[in-house]
């Protein structure tokens, strides 16, 4: 069995596939909330983005991640969100 395979995952914005350790988890775990996931490990449904700013931006002003996660997402969750990915990174 190949376990590295297995945890692929594709960057919403830019479709890059890697494994999940390289890329940024986001949950949302309750309506209209997203947050950054560092564990990978938070219940809920995910979202998969590269550890670069032109994808978490392209990501978000596309609306990618809030169709992915099937959430709205207001602009101060958004705000919040890129400064911690800005912090992260
Ligand atoms: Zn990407």
């Amino acid at each position: 069995m190949n376990l590295r395979y297995g945890s692929l995952r594709s960057c919403i914005s830019c479709g890059l596939k890697v494994h999940k350790d390289q890329l940024l988890r986001l949950v949302s775990n309750a309506p209209g909330e997203v947050k950054l996931d560092r564990t990978g490990k938070h219940p809920g449904r995910g979202a998969y983005l590269c550890n670069k700013g032109e994808c978490w931006e392209s990501g978000l002003k596309k609306n990618r991640l809030e169709r992915t996660l099937r959430v709205n997402i207001s602009t101060v969750n958004k705000n919040m969100i890129l400064q911690e990915i800005a912090a992260s990174v």
